[in-house]
């Protein structure tokens, strides 16, 4: 396959609609909306992506993707719900209620000769918005499965890279040279791995071989675009593959550093455990279409260096608290370099777990004040995940399990709180630091 001169590169396959499986019943109602209005106005319309790939493997897209010739202005005239959107390139969001279908204008790739502006020094591409025609654009897209397309106007699927080979064969392949690839967008590695997991797809052999050298190019990749990449990583219901595949090609250290150091340092095993234990019931509750919130994720992740960092400045005789409080600010700015933690986010997790030493307390007005406390719920679900990993004392989980279930004499009883006696607020409970505002 040779696509690094435009003019030799193939013409599509075009596969016509007898022979493939794509129903226009198993696409959105405003997809479809949006592809019929840009045909009647005599524009090319297509949907391209990962709606095309899932459609051809029988799965239900999250999602559908329209390409056209049509420009984004010219998108804007034809839908009164429309917005454009996006700076690196423009797009057009037509949007029908909750629903929102993105059309984006055919793009030729930048080559590296085009314009040394475009790139950094390490080759990255740090603007493409040049339009172009579909042949330019099926050859920009990150691996052949992404880069099929579906022409309404005759409900053929075009092929220009083989996708539709490497679809039947479940592999997942880059187009054009990886290595080149990577460097232009070191995301592209990520995304070998997200879709490796997401799809159970086997990465071909040379679309794997040169991440593991490359992986530190991620170091150049803005902390917000891998913010968001993580939440595609381990908030779609696959975050326990591909957490094993990030690790595999040696991509978890670029994500967050201070794991990376636990998992190699002597916990290693034990965090590797918890890690896995957590990701495991993150998949759990994205099938069970539970909520889940980066809060959890990044304290998943997060415990064993804050922990370790904890128990150090301990040793140097700081109090307990105020060494989680401290090892917690240190991990989450380290952090929040790397891979962006919102405050909405990160605040919460330090007070989570903070407040897994109140657990140990069991006896009080204290402990009874903790059942009420706005973030106890959070807390108790992680305490649950260390005293699955033992990490915990089991039956300090299994208690606070009880407790919430008793009725409230019962719930006195086992807090070890009297009738109406009244008691001498200790002074040492109030002197003691805490994070804890409602106490
Ligand atoms: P998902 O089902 O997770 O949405 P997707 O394939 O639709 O998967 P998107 O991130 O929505 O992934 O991107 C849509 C399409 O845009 C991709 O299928 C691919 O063709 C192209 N694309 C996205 N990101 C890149 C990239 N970094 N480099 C090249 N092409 C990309
Ligand atoms: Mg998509």
């Amino acid at each position: 396959m040779n696509d690094t001169d435009p003019k030799s590169r193939p013409g599509p396959a075009i596969i016509p609609r007898s022979e493939h499986n794509i129903s226009r019943a198993n696409i959105s109602p405003n997809a479809l909306k949006v592809l019929y209005r840009l045909k009647n106005a005599g524009y090319d319309a297509f949907l391209v992506g990962g709606g095309v790939r899932d459609l051809l493997l029988g799965k239900h897209p999250k999602d559908f993707d329209v390409v056209t010739n049509a420009r984004p202005e010219e998108i804007r005239q034809l839908f009164r719900n429309c917005r454009l959107i996006g700076r690196r390139f423009r797009l057009a969001h037509v949007r029908f209620g909750r629903d929102i279908v993105e059309v984006a204008t055919f793009r030729a790739a930048v080559s590296e000769a085009d314009d040394e502006r475009l790139h950094a020094e390490t080759g990255r591409i740090i603007r493409d918005n040049v339009y172009g025609s579909i042949d330019e654009d099926a050859w920009r897209r990150d691996f052949t499965c992404n880069a099929l397309y579906y022409n309404i106007a005759d409900f053929s699927v075009w092929d220009y890279v083989g996708g539709l080979e490497d679809l039947r064969a479940h592999t997942l392949r880059l187009i054009g040279d990886p290595e080149t690839r990577y460097r232009e967008d070191p995301v592209r590695m990520l995304r070998a791995v997200r879709f490796a997991a997401k799809l159970d797809f086997t990465i071909a052999p040379e679309t794997a071989a040169p991440i593991p050298t490359l992986g530190h190019h991620l170091l150049h990749v803005p902390p917000a675009r891998l913010f968001d990449e993580l939440l595609k990583l381990f908030h779609a219901g696959y975050a326990a593959r591909s957490f094993e595949l990030l690790l595999q090609y040696d991509l978890f250290r670029y994500l967050f550093p201070a794991t990376q150091a636990s998992l190699e340092g002597p916990s290693g095993e034990a965090a590797l455990a918890f890690i896995r234990q957590g990701l495991a019931n993150t998949d759990e509750r994205v099938r069970a279409d539970k909520p889940v919130t980066p809060m959890f994720l990044y304290a998943v992740f997060l415990w064993f260096p804050i922990l370790e960092l904890a128990r150090t400045l301990q040793g140097e005789g700081r109090g307990e608290l105020e060494s989680i409080v401290e090892a917690s600010q240190r991990i989450v700015a380290e952090q929040t370099a790397r891979t962006s933690f919102p405050k909405r986010f990160s605040a919460p997790m330090k007070e989570v777990l903070a407040l897994q030493w109140r657990f140990e307390e069991r006896r009080g007005a204290r402990a009874a004040r903790f059942l009420a406390h706005k973030r106890f719920r959070a807390a108790y679900d992680f305490l649950l995940l260390r005293a699955r990993c033992g990490e915990v004392d089991p039956s300090l989980a299994e208690w606070w399990t009880e407790v919430q279930h008793m009725t409230p004499e019962e719930q006195r009883k086992a807090l070890g709180l009297g009738g109406r006696r009244r008691r001498r607020r200790r002074r040492s409970g109030r002197n003691a630091p805490t994070l804890d505002a409602s106490a």
